[in-house]
């Protein structure tokens, strides 16, 4: 994936919505996770994060995951998103099999495929939300320009809507306002795939709400969004709900916009949303 390619503006992912929404199909799965576990230690003391979980997750889905406290949820999403290594299992993402990379190779596909938000926004706190923002796309291509890394960025910065702030440091931006600098950061390299983890978390429910709103439209868009979330309104608007209970998949639902096509395929005991 190369970051020369522009960002898409809001009204070409308007457009591209109904071609994503008809070829959403857990035939082509984006993320297909066989027996993917995550345990820490050995024998009687081990803990596991996430327990022989198999999942498809169709592209260009926006799917909820939830559950309790401890439940596996960040686990499952630092999996999918490149940023930990399963103890056992397969993972592939985007036609890629990612479970057996070393670390090295598994940053540079992160930095080039995923974008991740987290509860807490992870910016730099020396850096303005334009060079946070240039320095994720440096990390995805490390021989593009730095003109077209600051054009790139202020696109992105443009799409959450902060086009005139990104010149500030996150301690003069509102927490929703730095959570967008982390969203144009997510996006900013085009990925496939966005893992959001409680992203609405630390927010009010009001700006938690807007910051919804962005990953809504960025499924509009075309990508696929991982959402973890504690909100239940929020997880009901999103098309699929993941249920996780003790590292493992208790249940899968159709959210409120679900397209009707998909669902849960019993018969290879998989989840499939
Ligand atoms: P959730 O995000 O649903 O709250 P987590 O995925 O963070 O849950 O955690 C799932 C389980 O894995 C918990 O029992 C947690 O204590 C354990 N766990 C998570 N990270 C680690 C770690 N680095 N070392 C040991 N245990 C961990
Ligand atoms: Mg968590």
């Amino acid at each position: 994936m190369t970051t020369t390619t522009p960002l898409r503006s809001p009204d070409a992912a308007r457009r591209s919505v109904t071609r994503s929404a008809t070829t959403i199909s857990a035939a082509r799965p984006l993320v297909a996770a066989r027996d993917l576990t995550r345990r820490w230690g050995r024998g009687s003391t081990a803990t596991l994060g996430v327990d022989a979980v198999d999942l498809d997750i169709a592209a260009g889905s926006l799917v909820a995951i939830v559950g309790p406290s401890g439940s596996g949820k960040s686990t499952l999403g630092a999996l999918v998103g490149g940023i930990d290594r399963p103890t056992s299992g397969s993972l592939v993402v985007g036609g890629e099999r990612i479970d057996g990379l070393k670390n090295d190779a598994l940053a540079r596909w992160r930095a080039e495929h995923v974008g991740i938000v987290f509860q807490d926004f992870h910016l730099l706190p020396t850096l303005t939300a334009a060079e946070n923002v240039e320095l994720a796309i440096r990390f995805a291509d490390r021989r593009g320009h730095r003109s077209s890394r600051r054009s790139i960025a202020a696109e992105a910065l443009g799409v959450v809507g902060l086009g005139d702030h990104r010149r500030r440091l996150p301690s003069q931006l509102s927490g929703g306002e730095q959570q967008r600098v982390a969203i144009a950061r997510a996006i900013a390299t085009d990925p496939t795939l966005i893992v959001a983890d409680e992203p609405t978390g630390s927010l009010d429910q009001a700006t938690g709400h807007e910051v919804f709103e962005l990953l809504v439209d960025l499924r509009t868009a075309g990508t696929t969004v991982l959402f973890i979330t504690h909100d239940p309104h929020l997880a009901e608007r999103c098309d699929h709900v993941v249920e996780m209970l003790d590292g493992r998949v208790g249940g899968v639902r159709s959210g409120a916009e679900a397209p009707g096509a998909v669902g849960t395929r019993h018969d290879l005991a998989t989840a499939v949303v």
